[in-house]
């Protein structure tokens, strides 16, 4: 049910929003005047061990509700914010905000958690980003460790040299790198071995018929078996049910996300929402 609505929201946005230039402009605006008001906030997403059921980290979600045009999916925003030249203003907010909440959220629960930051590929163009990124780290006091930036296929098919390097960099950093939405593109798997990859994030398009598709629940099996075999962890997202979570757990996948455990919630519910699931 909230699922058709949010479908149909998003429909309606494409058609009276996005399909002509000057609704798309008239987003831009609002979407630079949102950034600039802290109109946008963050939700953060439960990670879970599979093999321990404990919360081992948290997924930073941008939101945007905005006065006049109500609440605004990132698949929408962030888009406007790239074509606007705002994703770097956005992405460094982002960042901050959430290495900030980081602190206070295992301060209150006593002990670490992981961050995962969504990046888009034109935020990393240039090396202000691996300043940004550094400085963040640091000004919230927080180990490199704990954070992991996650990525696109897209970003890992575009000029390899620049991306390796900066990946490197980063890695350097001592972050990990996270493949988001992984098999949803259909670039080579060769990149795998050619980028410095920590971790590889199932697309919820084959969790969700994992039980259901044959073929997806093989693709799942070999993701997982890949992913092992080239020493990278994976993480499953969009896990819903509990047949998904018991399939994912015999495949041997190492963490799972998705609302069978909690939506992203605002960074003053993460502790309750993560002992509740710790229990
Ligand atoms: P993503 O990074 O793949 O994030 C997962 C999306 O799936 C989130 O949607 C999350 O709310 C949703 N989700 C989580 N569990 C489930 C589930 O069990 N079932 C279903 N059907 N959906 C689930 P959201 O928050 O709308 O974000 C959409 C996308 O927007 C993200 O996909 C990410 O690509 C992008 N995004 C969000 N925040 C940021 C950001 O700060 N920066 C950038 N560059 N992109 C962002
Ligand atoms: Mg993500
Ligand atoms: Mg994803
Ligand atoms: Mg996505």
């Amino acid at each position: 049910e909230a699922k058709a609505a949010g479908r149909n929201a998003i429909r309606w946005f494409d058609h009276g929003m996005l399909k002509d230039d000057d609704g798309r402009l008239a987003l831009s605006a609002a979407l630079r005047q949102a950034l600039e008001q802290g109109e946008l906030s963050l939700a953060y997403q439960p990670q879970l061990d599979l093999a321990t059921g404990q919360v081992v980290g948290v997924e930073a979600l941008a939101r945007w509700t905005s006065p006049t045009l109500g609440p605004v999916p990132p698949d929408r925003f962030i888009p406007v914010a790239e074509d606007g030249g705002m994703i770097t203003h956005l992405g460094n907010w982002v960042l901050r905000t959430a290495c900030e909440a980081l602190v206070r959220m295992q301060e209150e629960l006593g002990h670490p958690l992981r961050l995962a930051v969504n990046v888009s590929p034109r935020q990393l163009r240039g090396r202000a980003w691996l300043e940004e990124i550094a400085d963040a780290i640091s000004s919230a006091g927080i180990a490199p460790a704990q954070l992991e930036v996650e990525i696109t296929e897209g970003l890992l098919i575009e000029d390899h040299g620049d991306v390796v390097a900066m990946l490197e960099s980063l890695r350097s950093l001592g972050v990990a790198i996270v493949v988001d939405d992984f098999g949803r593109g259909y670039s080579s798997l060769a990149y795998l071995t050619k980028f410095p990859i920590d971790k590889i994030k199932i697309d919820r398009s084959f969790i969700s018929e994992i039980t259901c598709a044959d073929n997806d629940a093989a693709i799942v099996d070999a993701i997982i078996v890949m992913a092992h075999a080239l020493g990278m962890t994976v993480v499953a997202e969009g896990v819903e049910t509990a047949v998904q979570e018991r399939y994912l757990r015999e495949r041997g996948c190492d963490e799972v996300q998705g609302y069978r455990y909690s939506p992203g919630v605002p960074a003053d519910d993460v502790v309750q929402v993560t002992r509740a699931l710790s229990g």
